[in-house]
């Protein structure tokens, strides 16, 4: 790569708190949620607001109607990307942790789309490769990707076999911490990042880009 210049703006915090008072239009189940889980531990799992605000216009945009989930925490995306969905909208919304998807079901239910979401408890890739072995392949509109960083590239490899040509790919947490870009971290979960990025970057069957929205945001759109 040659010369570069940073043309993206620093997020401070009064430049983000500038931004979501002038763009965050926060559905009030959602607030309700966040507001649920203050307290919880493993808080940093859940998308922030103006992450989900972008996958709800995403999901308007493309149209999203099927769609699959992989780590659900106590559901904020999906409750989100659900929200933004028609009617006969469907995501299957994957995770191994009963406590915090019981948190996410009552939740959906209280919004009213409980119908569009259908949990399925247990390892993902055994999930996702069942869905291959059912004959799901290329029916999807949308895959979400935040769940163990360790399984990321395979993952991603379930998704785009499962993925409709023209649907999307989402990848979380791209950027993680910004720890990728820092050649002294060599822990397994930042080496495991920097693989997906890489295999992404020379993937030909997709189009992609690395959005710094959050912890980083990568967005695959296969190709036909
Ligand atoms: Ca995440």
């Amino acid at each position: 790569m040659g010369l570069m210049t940073n043309k993206t703006v620093a997020i401070t915090d009064l430049i983000y708190n500038y931004m979501v008072e002038n763009s965050l239009r926060e559905p009030e189940i959602l607030e309700r949620l966040r507001e649920a889980n203050v307290d919880q531990p493993r808080a940093d799992f859940q998308i922030p607001p103006e992450q989900g605000q972008f996958m709800q216009l995403l999901t308007k945009a493309m149209g999203f109607r099927r769609a699959i989930e992989v780590g659900v925490f106590t559901g904020y995306s999906s409750l989100s990307v659900a929200l933004a969905m028609p009617h006969d909208g469907r995501i299957v919304a994957c995770d191994l942790n009963e406590e915090y998807t019981r948190i996410a079901r009552g939740f959906w239910e209280r919004a009213g789309v409980a119908h569009k979401i259908e949990l399925r408890l247990g390892p993902a890739l055994q999930t996702l490769d069942g869905m291959v072995d059912s004959g799901e392949s290329g029916t999807y509109d949308f895959v979400f990707i935040d769940a163990d960083k360790a399984n990321y590239i395979h993952y991603y490899e379930r998704a785009v076999v499962l993925v409709r040509a023209g649907g999307l790919i989402a990848v979380d947490n791209t950027l993680w911490y910004g720890h990728v870009a820092d050649v002294a971290r060599q822990d397994g979960d930042t080496n495991a990042i920097r693989a997906l990025n890489r295999r992404i970057l020379e993937d030909d069957r997709v189009h992609s880009s690395m959005l710094p929205i959050a912890d980083g945001l990568t967005l695959a759109l296969k190709l036909a």
